[in-house]
């Protein structure tokens, strides 16, 4: 456009140089014009320029404008990267205290543990401690035990496979009242079966086929006591003059014929029969001051009334263990064929029960009925 114009002028100032007035006056007009749309075009060419120009600064200002926006951005990306770095720092403080406090609640659970031993260690000695108390409970159970069966006269143990009671150590008098008789003999000779020795507490007899019995039974190792000569316990109780008499008579047959002076004595019905009561304590009195004896007793076979054998029998063994020194009362005389007869079964229990067989002696603690029987 610009060259066309500037052609234009050119032409014309060409034909204004080389023409005519008339024509020139039209030219110089045309002239003029061509300058006028000359400026317009430059000045809407400036126009244009300056527009494009404002249009680009418009535009890079926008670009700046994206540019600290993209600043921002990547500042706010900073930022939020930082947050994140800061939060997962605070995770792993986080995870670090709950690390902490794992390690607090297994030291805690350690520690609970070995309060848990520590308890059982001590349980275990207060049951160690317990099981030594009930062990010496046991040990002085057994002692008083032990001291109880010794105080009832019980020293050993029991064979193994034992059974029914056992008194082993204790020992057991019989004594045999009334005789002799004919039946002395057979009784003689059960002991001497069971080699076991026995007291008889004699009455007096002069037929002549008992009469050697008094001396049998010092012969085989027996103890010989007084009972009395006549045994009517009227005649003998009436007085302390009777009551010599008839023991004087006994004493002196018993030691001409067997040389033994009897050193025991049994009272006729026992020492507290209602039939001595008139001249007991002189009686009692006559025979310490003569350094005799008198022994009652505490188990008996039941033979001063008629029995049959068998009830002989558990008269003596049903009641003797609850004795700790038995001295059993039984009758050789006249008519005691059940006592023979139960006689070596009464021996047999009581040995199997460990009981010792001993004659009385004046050693042996007597029986005093009233007092310790
Ligand atoms: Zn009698």
């Amino acid at each position: 456009m610009t060259a066309i114009v500037l052609c234009g002028l050119l032409a014309l100032q060409m034909i204004l140089i080389s023409g005519c007035t008339a024509k020139r006056t039209a030219v110089e007009t045309m002239l003029q014009e061509l300058n006028s749309s000359l400026q317009s075009v430059q000045q809407q060419s400036v126009d244009a320029s300056e527009a494009s120009i404002q249009a680009s600064q418009a535009e890079a200002a926008s670009i700046q404008a994206s540019q600290a926006e993209a600043a921002s951005i990547q500042a706010s990306q900073a930022e939020a990267a930082s947050i994140q770095a800061s939060q997962a720092e605070a995770a792993s403080i986080q995870a670090s205290q709950a690390e902490a406090a794992s390690i607090q609640a297994s030291q805690a659970e350690a520690a609970s543990i070995q309060a848990s031993q520590a308890e059982a260690a001590s349980i275990q000695a207060s049951q160690a401690e317990a099981a030594s108390i009930q062990a010496s409970q046991a040990e002085a159970a057994s002692i008083q035990a032990s001291q109880e069966q010794a105080a009832q006269g019980v020293t050993s143990q029991p064979p193994e496979g034992h059974e029914g009671p056992w008194v082993g150590g204790r020992t057991v008098y019989l004594t045999f009242d009334d005789g002799p008789s004919y039946l002395t003999p057979q009784v003689l000779d059960i002991l001497d079966r069971y080699q076991i020795k026995a007291t008889f507490f004699v009455t007096y007899t002069d037929k002549p086929e008992i009469v050697p019995y008094y001396s049998e039974i010092v012969r085989r190792g027996h103890t010989i006591g007084i009972h009395t000569a006549s045994h009517e316990y009227e005649q003998i109780y009436s007085s302390m003059d009777a009551f010599v008499a008839d023991f004087d008579k006994i004493y002196n047959y018993v030691r001409d014929l067997t040389g033994v002076s009897c050193q025991l004595y049994r009272f006729p019905g026992g020492s507290t029969t209602g039939l001595n009561l008139g001249i007991r304590d002189q009686i009692k009195a006559w025979l310490q001051q003569r350094g005799i004896v008198y022994h009652d007793w505490n188990v008996v076979n039941g033979d001063g009334a008629t029995v049959t054998a068998d009830e002989a029998y558990h008269n003596v063994v049903d009641n003797i263990v609850q004795r700790t020194h038995p001295i059993v009362l039984m009758h050789d005389g006249v008519k005691k064929e059940t006592t023979v007869e139960a006689l070596p079964r009464i021996i047999e229990t009581l040995q199997s029960w460990g009981f010792t067989f001993a004659p009385l002696d004046p050693s042996v603690e007597p029986i005093h009925h009233g007092i310790n029987w």
